[in-house]
Formats: C-alpha cells, structure tokens, sequence
C-alpha cells in the first residue's frame, strides 16, 4: 500500500529561464552545469493545466535565473491566474521592472512579487562592475510599481522587499527594513541558504536529522522539463541525479506519485536520508523549522 505521506505536491516552482542578467555572490546560478535556456510556452501551459487540475495552492515562477527576462513572464502569468491557480508569485532582481513591465504585471493578476535587492544591498550581493548602472535605478523601479498599483486601484501584486541576511549585509538589515516597512506590503530579512552545501553558509542549529518537507510538499519544473523535488536542486555534476521525471513527455501525476519519488519518500520516513545522494549533507532541509519557530515567512 502506498504512504499516505506520498500525495502530489502542493507548492511548485516553474522555471521560466535559468539566465539572468546578474550574477550575485550568494546564487547558485555558477554551481549549475545545465545549459542556459527558456522555457516554451507550450510545456508552460501544459504544466500549468496539470496543476489545474491537481488542485495546488501555489506557483512561484523562478527557480535559478531571473524571470523578467522571459519575453512571455505576464503571459505565463495571465494563464495561470485564467485557469484558476489560487497564489502564483515570483522573485525578481527589479533591474528589468520598467513601466511597461510593471503595468503588464499588475494587470496579469500576479498576487506576489518579491524583490531580493534594493540600491542599498545589490552593490554588496553583486561584486564587480557587472550591474553598477542597474542598481542606481532599482528603488524607482520598486516605488513606481508601488505607485502604478495603487492608480490602478489594486491591492496586487503584493511587493516583498527581501535583504538575505549574511556577513555582507548584517550592518544594512535594519535600515533596509525602516526603509521599505510603510511603503512595500512586507518586509523579509531571509537566511542565506547553502543550496545543499554549494553555497558557503552560516552553520545551521544541531539538530537530530528528520524527513525534509521539501520531498513531501514541492515540485520544480526547470526550463526544459525536467522535474526535482526541491526548489534548492541544482544540476552541479551535470549528472541529473535529483531529476525524477521530464514534463514533455510524462506526466506530472506519474511523476510525482511514481515509483522514484515513492522510495525516497519512504526511504526518508525510514532515517534513510542517504537515499538521494545529493540530500545527504544539505544543512537547509532546517530552514522550514527555522521558519516555524521563528514566524519568519520562508520565501525563496
Ligand atoms: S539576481 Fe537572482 S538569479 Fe540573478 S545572479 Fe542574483 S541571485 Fe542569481
Ligand atoms: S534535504 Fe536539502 S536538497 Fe534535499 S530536499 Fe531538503 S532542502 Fe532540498
């Protein structure tokens, strides 16, 4: 008979794009041996109707790149709300989050955006000459959404500014939250997570090993289709050994419910957590009861 604790995700991630027009300190962008690349909006809209279908709670469409630079992100976005997709969301830089952009957005029914840097913080996320004139107009482009929602006379997208909290940026936390606390409709100070130990990351609380929720709760579709269990898989070895499935040509359902994902669900339940090699030394299965004990929301 099969777990009961083996059930279709609930919370997804869609890749649009693995590009992205930055490259921060702390992505694990660098570690990833995948190819660059955007996804159809073919699978896109087939991957959807599948979540349609199955009833899930939440998409977020980013994953490892940056999603305004996907030519069809509002449409992605537009489709997915149409069909009856209760939350979808998505984290960008805010450097491509021009007027036309942001209109497109607000009218796509997007009901969360979260910016990961503001001009205080992306000098320190991002080292070299790389994005230094972006940066300059990064807060415009923050408060001129802000300003062309509230002409719109909506409430959405909800704009969460987010500082990653790490040795770079302890001493601007603070500021950073008086500053956008009253004009974004939330504020997160996010922990720096290690990507299953590719990113250099402070040491996580001792605690005795348990089941990560991530196996149990989410899905990932990457650009090409291919499927993994977690939004913190990342292709390093180039080996493909966290993808259980590839969406143009099986099914979500068979995916998700089939026999590789069954195992190692099992396998976890049972204090196996060397059944998925890449998991087996990833301090952030943590960071879920980090966020239940602490109340911080968990936004990647
Ligand atoms: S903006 Fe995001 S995806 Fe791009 S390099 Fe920085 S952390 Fe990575
Ligand atoms: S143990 Fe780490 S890599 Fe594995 S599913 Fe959990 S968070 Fe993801």
């Amino acid at each position: 008979m099969m777990s009961p604790f083996v059930r279709f995700p609930t919370i997804f991630y869609i890749e649009p794009t693995n590009d992205c027009n930055l490259s921060c300190i702390m992505c694990p962008r660098k570690k990833n041996g995948k190819a660059v690349g955007y996804m159809s909006f073919d699978l896109f809209c087939n991957v959807v109707d599948q979540l349609i279908d199955q009833k899930i709670l939440q998409v977020s469409l980013h994953l490892t790149g940056e999603p305004l630079l996907h030519p069809r992100i509002a449409e992605m976005v537009r489709y997915a709300k149409k069909g009856g997709l209760p939350y979808v969301r998505f984290a960008t830089n805010a450097t491509l989050l021009n007027e036309d952009s942001a209109k497109d957005l607000i009218e796509s029914g997007l009901d969360s955006l979260t910016i990961s840097m503001d001009s205080s913080t992306a000098p320190y996320y991002c080292s070299g000459p790389t994005g230094k004139d972006l940066f300059a107009g990064l807060d415009q482009n923050v408060r001129r959404l802000i300003r062309l929602k509230n002409r719109h006379g909506s409430n959405f997208p909800e704009v969460q500014m987010q500082i990653i909290r790490m040795e770079q940026t302890q001493g601007l936390i603070d500021e950073f939250v008086t500053r956008w606390q009253g004009i974004a409709d939330q504020v997160t100070v996010q922990p720096l997570l290690s990507w299953a130990g590719h990113i250099k990351a402070p040491k996580k609380r001792g605690r005795r090993r348990l089941i990560c929720m991530n196996h149990l709760t989410q899905g990932v579709v990457q650009w090409d289709g291919d499927v993994s269990f977690c939004c913190l898989y990342i292709d390093s070895r180039g080996d493909s050994e966290g993808v259980l499935g590839n969406a143009t040509h099986t099914s979500l359902e068979d995916i998700f419910l089939g026999t590789r994902r069954r195992k190692i669900i099992e396998a976890q339940l049972r204090g196996n957590y060397d059944a998925v090699p890449y998991c087996k030394n990833c301090p952030d299965w943590n960071d879920f009861l980090d966020c239940l004990q602490t109340g911080e929301p968990h936004t990647l």
